[in-house]
């Protein structure tokens, strides 16, 4: 970093976020203070293929009379308990100028990415995470294809710690009618970037990029972000600035689905444990235009600060003032690359 020389390292800085536009603390020195906190149970994978209990499992009944198909692949449903709906009528509310609201119509999906009860991302074969990046593709393409939708949103939250439900692997897709906080944030800086230089701000921040790198292969980059504020969090970049899942092509679809493969084991492996995030794409919003601005991007989002059972709270100072952080994203980065790329459960190379 561009640090006066007189900063050391372990010397509490701030660094900015150029995505969000907002700062966050590094706070290094505060890794070493003894824990006295929260400890949570480790996260143990699943041991059964099948859950005759779990609603996502195929042949299972879920809430409200559905029967999930004996599906042997990819499967999508309308979530039972969207959040929200096609059919939400049109409604303003205004008073005093301080008081604001407005109808929101949309969907919520559920997608399982295997019907392997016991599997995850971590541990399912790369060619079957390539099936989950086409799935997640072609709904992009679908929800963003309805002019009542301007914005789809692909996640996954992984783990009870991260309020999952089900360890079954899945994920969900929102789409809504406007532009969600975080997706207008990001968008706007990125248009500023774009307009003064020319490029993606993404491209630019790949070309600076290097230290901090986790995984990398021919068609992307997973780093832990020099702005990073959770302990391991990291953001995965496509090298071709493409602005959503539907303009990858085969050979980016498989890149994608190998890095994804090969950093949520390398995630696995830094606790031995099935470790727990919430993840998720940034693209263009579905309103029709090309938005040459917005570079494709995932962001990891997991908890966990120094072991399988202590996780990071974004509480206090963080709520109040601005995100902070201990270990330094760099320390981050070089426990991620030192932790192996055979799952350790597996013992064999799950990704090529
Ligand atoms: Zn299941
Ligand atoms: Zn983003």
């Amino acid at each position: 970093m561009a640090a006066r020389p007189s900063l050391s390292v372990n010397d509490p800085h701030r660094r900015f976020n150029p995505l969000t536009g907002e700062w966050i603390l590094v706070s290094p020195h505060r890794a070493q203070r003894p824990w006295q906190g929260q400890v949570d149970q480790p996260a143990v994978p699943s041991e059964v293929a099948y859950d005759p209990t779990c609603y996502l499992c195929p042949g299972n009944s879920r809430a409200g009379g559905h029967v999930n198909p004996k599906y042997d692949g990819v499967f999508i449903f309308e979530n039972d308990f969207a959040a929200l709906k096609p059919d939400t009528p049109a409604w303003d509310y205004e008073k005093g100028g301080l008081l604001i609201a407005k109808s929101e119509a949309g969907r919520a999906r559920v997608i399982c990415f295997s019907p392997r009860h016991d599997l995850t991302l971590a541990r399912m074969d790369v060619r079957d995470i390539e099936k989950v990046v086409d799935a997640w593709a072609a709904e992009f393409m679908e929800l963003g294809g309805n002019p009542a939708i301007n914005s789809v949103t692909i996640f996954e939250n992984r783990g009870a710690m991260m309020g999952s439900s089900n360890p079954h692997p899945h994920g969900q897709i929102w789409a809504n009618s406007t532009l969600p906080v975080e997706a207008v944030k990001e968008g706007a800086t990125q248009l500023a970037w774009f307009r003064a230089h020319g490029r993606t701000l993404l491209s630019d921040y790949l070309e600076l990029e290097d230290e901090r790198i986790v995984a990398s292969n021919e068609h992307f980059v997973a780093a832990v972000p020099f702005w990073a504020a959770w302990p391991f969090e990291t953001i995965v970049v496509s090298r071709r600035p493409v602005a959503s899942i539907d303009g990858l092509n085969r050979d980016e679809r498989a890149g994608l689905a190998a890095i994804l493969s090969e950093l949520t084991i390398r995630y696995d492996n830094l606790f031995q444990t099935s470790f727990p995030y919430t993840m998720g794409f940034h693209q263009r919003p579905t309103d029709g235009e090309g938005h040459p601005e917005i570079h494709f991007h995932a962001h990891f989002y997991p908890p966990l600060l120094r072991s399988a059972s202590v996780k990071k709270f974004m509480v206090g100072y963080e709520m109040l003032a601005m995100p902070q952080r201990d270990i330094t994203p760099e320390q981050a980065a070089g426990r991620l690359r030192e932790a192996s790329t055979r799952h350790y459960l597996h013992g064999s190379e799950n990704h090529s």
